[in-house]
């Protein structure tokens, strides 16, 4: 993928400007941070990013993470946002500053295994009920984290979802909606063990909507490196 500089901050900045837009229709004064997901890049095409001012970027995959950790350690800040197999955590844990993507406890149970110091997650849950998408469903989750509260390195900081792909991102809504209601539930019931304040939801499609409801970090990807 050749991207270009120029057309990066042009598509940044109007990105920026939807964001702000979804704040103020929405009352917010906190923007989220936006992450930009970096499997669309190469590591050496990474340098535009930093260009760009872009800090934080979100890898799905274990071996990509390393490599681009490797290569960019200190300029960019990396989370792991794709399906992580157990066998992979131990590769993972020294490159994140957080996994958005845990789902089962043998994962967490790992996580905690392999992890010297505390590491922050998010629970990931499927929202829409479709078969086919990773994360538990919504009613499944105080249970989950009864049995994940047990592993004391794993911190879970608040909850991931990805909404189903649709033409039209009001579709999305009441997934964003869900989620964020279904993390107020949690955190009064978990208060003292989890502070769950992160809301890890909205990609290119969705994330104006995602905003208005509540997202503390959007996932970027083609809305930025499309060409005009
Ligand atoms: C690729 C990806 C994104 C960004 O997707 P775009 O639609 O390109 O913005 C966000 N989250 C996850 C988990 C991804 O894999």
């Amino acid at each position: 993928m050749i991207l270009d500089a120029d057309c990066l901050r042009a598509n940044l900045a109007q990105v920026e400007q939807r964001i702000a837009h979804a704040c103020s229709r929405s009352g917010r004064v906190d923007p989220p941070r936006l992450l930009v997901a970096s499997k669309y890049l190469a590591p050496d095409e990474m340098s535009v990013l930093q260009g760009a001012g872009i800090r934080l970027v979100g890898e799905n995959r274990a071996d990509e993470l390393e490599a681009k950790w490797r290569k960019w350690d200190g300029v960019f800040e990396f989370h792991f946002i794709g399906h992580l197999q157990s066998r992979k955590a131990r590769q993972v844990l020294p490159c994140v500053t957080m996994v958005h993507s845990v789902e089962s406890i043998s994962l967490v149970e790992e996580l905690d295994r392999r992890t010297e110091k505390q590491v922050q997650v998010l629970l990931e849950v499927n929202m829409g009920g479709e078969e086919t998408k990773y994360g538990i469903f919504p009613a499944a989750a105080e249970a989950f984290l009864e049995r994940a509260a047990a592993y004391r390195k794993v911190m879970f900081v608040g909850l991931m979802t990805m909404a189903p792909l649709t033409a039209d991102p009001e579709t999305a809504r009441p997934c964003f909606r869900g989620l964020r209601e279904l993390r107020d539930r949690l955190a009064t019931t978990f208060t003292g063990r989890y502070e769950l304040s992160e809301l890890s939801m909205g990609m290119s499609n969705d994330y104006e909507v995602a905003v208005e409801e509540g997202a503390t970090i959007v996932r970027l990807g083609s809305a930025l490196f499309a060409s005009a």
